[in-house]
């Protein structure tokens, strides 16, 4: 069944890879992230190959922005049935030397922005009573990482949450997961250098880094019918780094 899809952080990296995943598997796709150009190219690429999906552009840091952006688009659809939160940053630091800025700001887009799109579309998720909302979090929320303590406290937070909503909203059929990735080749690790990437691929059961595709696999399974009964989980995508 064709559903409506909104995903933010589709601009690139593994957002894109979930918005591209999830309009092959017949859905339309609102792609979310600051900036326009670069989602009007992933719609572009979506509609050549007879895809269907809307650009909208939103800064998640902004929290009332994030409440609007989800209420317009709900109306301008009718309806969210699949959300996937994916968008995310990083700014790295040790403990000691990290500022409530820096917190501040990853906890934003990495948490808050996640809390109020699930508020944002739950009543009419629950009014159709379907629904399935898929937040993107990370191995370092389940182990932690020197230097991201912001960012391991939000990817942690998304999982107390996810698990939450499963619980608050599993009577009226909506389904909450959380995706967990491991290292995966984006803008993102890239930012990491390659001698941290090659150390971290030999750590990897796998011995490699993930790609956006496999990411957006494990999206594509939770938002089916086949993984309608599904809810509450973590889903490790990581090569076995984490097991
Ligand atoms: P990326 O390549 O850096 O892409 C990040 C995306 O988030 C972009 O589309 C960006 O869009 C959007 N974004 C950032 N700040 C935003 C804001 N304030 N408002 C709206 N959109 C914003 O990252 P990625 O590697 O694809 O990561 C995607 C998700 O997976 C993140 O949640 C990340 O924490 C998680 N993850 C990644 C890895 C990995 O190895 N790559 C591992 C574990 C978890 P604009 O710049 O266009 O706004």
């Amino acid at each position: 069944m064709r559903r409506v899809a909104l995903v933010t952080g589709a601009s690139r990296g593994i957002g894109r890879g979930i918005a591209i995943r999830l309009a092959s598997d017949g859905h339309r796709v609102v792609l979310v992230s600051r900036t326009r150009d670069a989602l009007e190219s992933v719609q572009a690429e979506i509609e050549s190959s007879g895809g269907s999906a809307a650009v909208v552009t939103c800064d998640l840091s902004d929290g009332e922005a994030v409440a609007a952006m989800i209420e317009q688009v709900t109306s301008d659809e009718e309806r969210i049935d699949i959300l996937v939160n994916n968008a995310g940053i990083t700014r790295d630091g040790l403990i000691l030397r990290m500022s409530d800025e820096d917190f501040d700001a990853v906890l934003a887009v990495n948490l808050r922005s996640v809390f109020v799109a699930c508020r944002g579309v739950a009543r009419t998720m629950m009014r159709g009573r379907w629904g399935r909302i898929i937040n993107i979090s990370s191995v370092t929320g389940l182990v932690g990482n020197p230097g991201q303590a912001n960012y391991a406290a939000a990817k942690a937070g998304v999982i107390g949450l996810t698990k939450t909503i499963a619980k608050e909203l599993g009577s009226k059929g909506i389904t909450a997961n959380v995706v967990a990735p491991g290292f995966i080749g984006t803008e993102m690790t890239e930012a990491l250098g390659e001698q941290v990437l090659g150390e971290a691929s030999k750590r990897i059961p796998l011995k490699r880094l993930g790609t956006p595709e496999e990411i957006a696999g494990a999206v594509s399974y939770l938002a089916s019918e086949d993984g309608g009964y599904v809810t509450g989980q973590v889903l490790t995508v990581d090569g076995g780094l984490v097991c």
